[in-house]
């Protein structure tokens, strides 16, 4: 059913009422605020003491793509409740209650960040869209770069669509430098990209879709430590420098997704230049630090550790510093990826990569007769060499309003705290004889546990389940069990009243290759304290309790 004839000047000054005024007016100003504070409203309607919004509601895939654009337009009032009931069921990721994975609750003034762009819409390809927003990405990189250990007056970077983003830029660049003319003419040789066996799959992803080849992707084994194994990692390049392949990038993992592992990129950044050396390549082979999760402990990089003015208890500091130890040197990768959506505490997407050398840029610049309809004017134009022709600006704006309002010892006490909650966790797990830690070397917010059922030395079985190939069953038996009580408390947790907690189906291979699987608890939640801390061993062992029950 259609209405009758309207002319359509009638409808556009209704739809005219649907956009921000482009000049001044309060009174809609007013409106525009108000709708806003509407949405708002809706959302806190859904707050409870729960760590997720309303009632947990299985998507309906099939109504949904049944839907079609209706024939009328609507008042944003009939509009926004639409939107809002998107937000039913979802997770609050700073709930303290809330130990997901690497998702932090945007601050804010990220929050504030964002909008800005939103609402003018510039376009970071040049400066002729974006104006004083590519100012902003410039000194958001610039900041980084500082942060890091770059020097920001040689250093460059572009915010881009994820961390998988900043490492395909790493990995593009240290193509080019392997085999040069690759992106004109395609890759036509082979080229590896080494990295460790707990790096992310980003790195397949990326030699897919560069034209590397997914099989050209070397793992090297990792230590108990879940950092890459350095003898390993030096027999891998010395056999292929000695057989004449090329290397597209050294991948370094600097904070693994699951454990928080972390690569010794010094050691690496001296192997790469000491076997170039040897075996006389005219180009050292591109090093790319994967920091999208271990970059924001740079903060820590001028901490005094000795005096420790943020009082953090003796464990934290321990794992703060063991952690600087290994950030510390990012400075010494060609280029490195920064997410700010997860450990910086910004919404998604916020990544940045950058290169020591803004040179680099050059080496995958388009020409500028293929973009005739850019670049007419202005000076700054990182669309002549991003991947992305419009670039929105709420990733670069986004980081600059934390690095803003945080500094240095905001960040400090943000993840002081949230690596301050995984210690308390820790301890309480550890005193459970039930229970055991699994990454017990690794010293960031993430804490992967598993649980046994009685009678099983959970002093031993790590190690017992890791070497001792006759004990597959057992592997597989407790991953079985681990599961189940995972589920048992991610129901729970859907209800509103347990702790929402993740579960890896592989946090590392034993050494006959079977997965182990772990309960994972991810903490960056500043709202995170201690009894909560304390209340996931609790639900945990309840849960424990069930399973067990059930298996008798
Ligand atoms: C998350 C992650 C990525 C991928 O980043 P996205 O922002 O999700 O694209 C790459 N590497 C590591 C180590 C990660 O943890």
């Amino acid at each position: 059913m259609t209405r009758g004839a309207v002319h359509y000047q009638e409808l556009l000054e209704a739809l005219r009422q649907s956009f921000p005024q482009p000049v001044s007016d309060p009174v809609h100003d007013g409106y525009v605020v108000f709708s806003i504070l509407r949405a708002l409203d809706q959302v806190d309607a859904l707050k409870s003491q729960t760590p997720i919004l309303g009632m947990p509601i299985e998507p309906d895939y099939a109504q949904a793509r049944s839907e079609v654009v209706g024939d009328e337009h609507q008042k944003l009032e009939a509009v926004i409740p639409e939107l809002v009931s998107y937000l039913q069921g979802m997770f609050i990721w700073g709930h303290p209650r809330s130990q997901l994975n690497v998702v932090p609750n945007p601050s804010l003034a990220s929050v504030i960040g964002v909008l800005l762009p939103l609402l003018y819409n510039p376009n970071l390809c040049s400066d002729e869209s974006a104006r004083r927003f590519a100012e902003a990405e410039v000194r958001a990189t610039a900041m980084a770069a500082d942060l890091v250990g770059y020097d920001p007056r040689r250093a460059g970077g572009v915010f881009t669509f994820g961390g998988t983003g900043t490492l395909l830029y790493g990995v593009k660049v240290g193509l080019e430098k392997a085999i040069p003319g690759a992106g004109r003419e395609g890759v036509r040789e082979d080229a590896l990209i080494v990295a460790s066996g707990q790096s992310h799959y980003a790195c397949s992803s990326v030699a897919s879709w560069l034209g590397i080849g997914q099989q050209n992707v070397v793992l090297v084994p990792t230590h108990q430590n879940n950092s890459v194994q350095l003898p390993l990692l030096e027999e891998t390049l010395r056999s292929a420098m000695a057989e004449g392949r090329k290397i597209a990038a050294i991948v370094a993992t600097m904070g693994t997704t699951d454990a928080f592992g972390i690569d010794n990129l010094q050691a690496i950044d001296q192997m790469r230049r000491r076997l170039a050396e040897e075996f006389k390549l005219s180009t050292l082979p591109h090093l790319h630090a994967d920091a999208v999760i271990g970059w924001a402990w740079s903060v820590f990089n001028d901490y005094d550790f000795e005096a420790n003015p943020l009082e953090f208890r003796g464990r934290t500091v321990r794992a703060l510093a063991a952690a600087q130890h290994d950030i510390g040197h990012l400075r010494l990768a060609d280029s490195l990826g920064i997410d700010f959506h997860k450990t910086g505490y910004a919404p998604y997407n916020s990544s940045l990569v950058l290169f020591r050398d803004a040179n680099d840029f050059a080496l995958i610049a388009r020409s500028r007769e293929t973009m005739p309809y850019l670049y007419q004017s202005g000076e700054h134009h990182p669309g002549m060499y991003t991947l992305e022709t419009s670039r929105s600006g709420v990733g670069a704006m986004a980081a600059l309003a934390n690095m803003l309002q945080f500094g240095k010892e905001g960040f400090r006490t943000l993840l002081g705290h949230a690596v301050e909650m995984a210690e308390v966790l820790r301890e309480r797990i550890e005193s459970h004889p039930n229970l055991t830690v699994l990454n017990g070397d690794n010293v960031g917010p993430v804490t992967l546990f598993r649980a046994y059922p009685d009678g099983v030395d959970t002093f031993s079985v790590k190690d017992r389940e890791r070497t001792d190939a006759s004990y597959h069953e057992q592997v597989l038996a407790h991953n079985a069990y681990n599961r189940q009580i995972f589920e048992r408390v991610h129901a729970e947790a859907l209800t509103g009243h347990g702790v929402a907690i993740s579960l890896t189906n592989c946090y590392r291979h034993t050494d006959a290759g079977d997965p182990i699987v772990a309960l994972k608890s991810y903490v960056l939640s500043p709202f995170s304290d201690e009894r909560r801390m304390e209340s996931i061993v609790k639900h945990v062992l309840a849960a424990r309790d069930i399973v067990d029950a059930q298996r008798v």
